[in-house]
């Protein structure tokens, strides 16, 4: 079967019918007036079919030239050097995957879109025409509906799930793109068919206080063993209004997976003080040393950057706190 598809029936160099190309970048969130979302890295596989073999690898570092700082998640990337180093342009590295890309118009991703808006994006932005995708799998998607969970599920978590042995940088687009091709396996075809558009409704923002505050504390809470514990903890549900200190409570988290491993997670909820209105509840989430997980709570104050990220949050996963005490604090 194998010699037939590959030799015999198929020109070679033409598009295998049920290869694709798995996906993943790398980028520099814009902070500045520059609305782009600057690419830095573009990593890729090529698999027969889902779940099959990688046949081939496409990695390239792009210099960064537009933004003049990097967003905390892009400091973190541990190849950010191989990057601001690289004498590779956007343009360029653009032209290089088109080119390794071929005929090939069916891509898979952690996620559906964020990284072809980006990719989309970034080609605008030079003036170049935008790569050819036909058609997306979102294997994000596909694994939250096979394990039966309407919350998004962060690379590094499905990869524990499957029991994959994390050899791999997770920092890092190719091996990021690798992962993600290898989580095809447990993928099934049924599992990657699109959800009917319209089916996922825009929750209306909740109104919040328009009073303003003083800056309020950060308040550390934890080290717990894992971060649901932290997120069920009373201390993180009991933020108190920042106008006259009486405690709020917290039932519900709206977080963004966070792109990468091993970073900070930050989730949000509105919380109402029967007095002064609502205001956000943001915890900030951070791995220990000893494998725990630390929060810091605070209430912010409304900025468009706040404002941008609870969004986010909003139309991310949904974390249900749970009542129950038999979570213990770890010492
Ligand atoms: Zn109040």
């Amino acid at each position: 079967m194998a010699v037939h598809r590959h030799g015999l029936f198929f020109t070679k160099g033409k598009k295998r019918d049920d290869g694709m190309i798995v996906l993943d970048l790398e980028w520099n969130r814009s902070y500045d007036k520059n609305p782009l979302d600057e690419i830095l890295q573009i990593g890729a596989v090529r698999v027969e079919r889902l779940g099959g073999p990688v046949v081939d690898t496409f990695c390239v570092f792009i210099r960064p030239v537009v933004h003049r700082r990097f967003d905390p998640g892009a400091r973190k990337l541990p190849e950010l050097q191989a990057s601001v180093t690289s004498a590779v342009s956007f343009p360029a590295a653009a032209e290089q995957f088109r080119t390794w890309c071929g005929e090939e118009t069916v891509f898979a991703a952690w996620g559906g879109g964020d990284d072809f808006k980006a990719l989309d994006q970034n080609c605008a932005y030079w003036g170049i025409p935008p790569v050819k995708v036909k058609r997306v799998l979102n294997f994000q998607q596909a694994f939250s509906r096979l394990v039966g969970t309407g919350q998004q599920v962060a690379l590094w978590r499905a990869v524990e799930y499957c029991g994959i042995p994390d050899i791999f940088d997770y920092h890092n687009a190719l091996c990021d793109a690798l992962y993600t091709a290898v989580i095809g396996e447990w993928l099934t075809p049924d599992s990657l068919i699109q959800q009917p558009a319209g089916r996922k409704k825009r929750k209306a923002s909740p109104r919040l206080s328009r009073l303003t505050f003083p800056r309020q504390p950060r308040r550390k809470i934890g080290p717990f063993l894992s971060c649901e514990e932290v997120l069920n903890a009373r201390a993180s549900r009991q933020p108190a209004c920042p106008v006259c200190g009486r405690t709020g409570g917290v039932s519900r988290w709206s977080y963004a997976e966070p792109k990468r491993t091993g970073e900070a997670r930050t989730y949000y909820s509105a919380f109402r003080c029967a007095e002064h209105g609502r205001f956000l509840c943001r915890l900030t989430l951070s791995p220990t040393e000893g494998g725990g997980w630390v929060a810091r709570r605070t209430v912010p104050a409304i900025t468009p950057e706040v404002m941008r990220e609870y969004e986010a949050a909003r139309q991310g996963g949904v974390f249900l706190c749970q009542k129950s005490t038999k979570y213990r604090k770890k010492n």
